[in-house]
């Protein structure tokens, strides 16, 4: 046999069992942005390494360390070094912005988007070489109300998911008129304990000393006596702040201030956030992050325009779920058709009409002997629709909420209850299953077809 070919270290696969956590949390998340008005953007997984080196910064991990490059086999070596898979989302979105002349439109521009991302990280428990992040942008808004409405979306994503002790952790490292000076007091500082800091800081400190309290490995007691952003602010800036955290107290997001929190990308202004697992934050990487970044648009080549926005680590979120042992239910009605006569057509269309109904409908069974849909009804955990004459069918069914019938050129026949796919959930309330005539109701069907006998 050969030697079976294994996934590259850092990836993973989705396999059918992972797919209703994945469903829900990109459910959540797409219902979240249309009801927070936020329009669907899509850009290139690759894009030109340049644009990523301008955007997040030549001394950032994402480019200095992380980037994965891409050659096209038959290129000119120019050609070949020319590509990066995404390291982030943002950078592309901005770059579409001022391609697209996206300023002439209505603005604010209120974006999102679900996409796997790519960084050339050492893989461990939660970091991997590609991983899915859902990602908002507003291009357009100097804030501070915008940010308290992003900050509260990502907070409400985490609770609509049933996430508990989700805390922000919010800090403001200025802009380019009173950073300047909160660096020079970071150089001051580290500067004369230079002996203390690992050598990746050292380097840091030279090149954007903001990023030396990015160190994980930083002394603790050294951080803790650093120079704080907030304590540097201008006026503009400070004001900001202020108001931004009395929304967040107004709208109830749970935040704390994080004097560490500097954000790898050196395009970020103002305000700068993450959210964790409070408690778990030494243990746990951050589950979402964002910030503002004014300088972005024009630092790509637009006109100065402000922009905030979040990427929050799906994979990340999936983890956290799985700690808090949040069970994702089964959303899909499922049936199976049973037939006891080889009359294929007619299975065919009865599939088709449950299937204009919005069911759910597995491929229809061969010929089942009569009494083997119950076998089937608990094997697939589905319901199931017989056809023909002589099954004995057990009435294995979930009785779904809703009253609602369906397109009415395809009505239903009167004894299937259906409930609409597009529920807006979180708190759901399914119908527990009913059992009927001494069959039991299969485990995890859910709002699928009644056949009241
Ligand atoms: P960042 O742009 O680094 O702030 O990333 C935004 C979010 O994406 C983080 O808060 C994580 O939830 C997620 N994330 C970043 N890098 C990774 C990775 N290597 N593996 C999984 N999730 C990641």
């Amino acid at each position: 046999m050969a030697n079976p070919i294994t996934a590259p270290r850092g990836t993973r696969d989705l396999l059918p069992e992972d797919g209703p956590v994945w469903d829900r949390v990109e459910e959540v998340a797409r219902d979240l942005s249309r009801r927070y008005a936020l329009a669907r953007i899509g850009t290139p997984l690759f894009e030109r390494v340049e644009l990523f080196a301008r955007g997040l910064g030549e001394s950032s991990d994402a480019v200095e360390k992380e980037m994965f490059r891409v050659s096209g086999a038959r290129g000119s070596e120019e050609e070949r070094a020319e590509w990066a898979l995404r390291p982030e989302p943002t950078a592309g979105i901005v770059r579409a912005y001022v391609e697209h002349g996206m300023h002439v439109r209505p603005g604010p521009l209120r974006l999102w988007m679900i996409g796997p991302m790519f960084r050339y990280a050492r893989p461990q428990a939660g970091r991997y070489r590609e991983f899915r992040q859902w990602d908002v942008e507003v291009i357009g808004d100097p804030g501070p109300m915008v940010d308290a409405e992003l900050l509260e979306l990502g907070a409400r994503f985490y609770h609509e998911l049933g996430l508990a002790d989700v805390v922000a952790h919010l800090n403001s490292i200025g802009d380019a008129k009173c950073r300047p000076a909160y660096r020079d007091a970071l150089v001051d500082y580290f500067g004369a304990h230079e002996d203390r800091l690992t050598d990746d800081s050292r380097r840091r400190l030279r090149i954007n000393p903001l990023r030396v309290l990015d160190d994980k490995a930083l002394d603790v007691e050294l951080a803790a006596g650093a120079p704080r952003a907030i304590e540097h602010l201008c006026d503009e800036c400070r004001a900001h702040f202020d108001l931004l955290r009395e929304l967040l107290d107004t709208l109830g997001v749970n935040h704390v201030i994080d004097h560490r929190l500097v954000r790898g990308l050196d395009y970020y202004t103002r305000t700068s956030f993450e959210y964790y697992v409070a408690g778990r934050e030494g243990q746990q990487e951050a589950i979402g992050g964002g910030g503002r970044y004014d300088g972005l648009v024009e630092l790509l080549g637009g006109r100065p325009t402000p922009g905030i926005g979040f990427g929050i680590g799906l994979d990340r979120t999936i983890l956290a779920l799985e700690e808090q042992s949040i069970v994702t239910p089964d959303s899909e009605p499922l049936v199976a058709i049973v037939s006891s006569e080889p009359d294929f057509a007619r299975r065919l269309e009865v599939a088709g009409r449950l299937r204009d109904a919005g069911l759910a409908v597995r491929r229809p069974l061969r010929r089942a002997r009569a009494g083997r849909s119950s076998w089937v009804a608990t094997a697939w955990s589905c319901a199931t629709w017989p056809v023909g004459s002589n099954v004995s069918y057990p009435s294995t069914s979930c009785r779904a909420p809703s009253g609602n019938r369906g397109d009415p050129a395809h009505p239903l026949p009167s004894q299937v209850q259906w409930r609409p796919r597009s529920v807006p959930t979180p708190a759901v309330s399914w119908a527990p299953a009913r059992s009927g005539r001494g069959s039991r109701s299969p485990a995890g069907c859910i709002g699928a077809a009644t056949t009241g006998t």
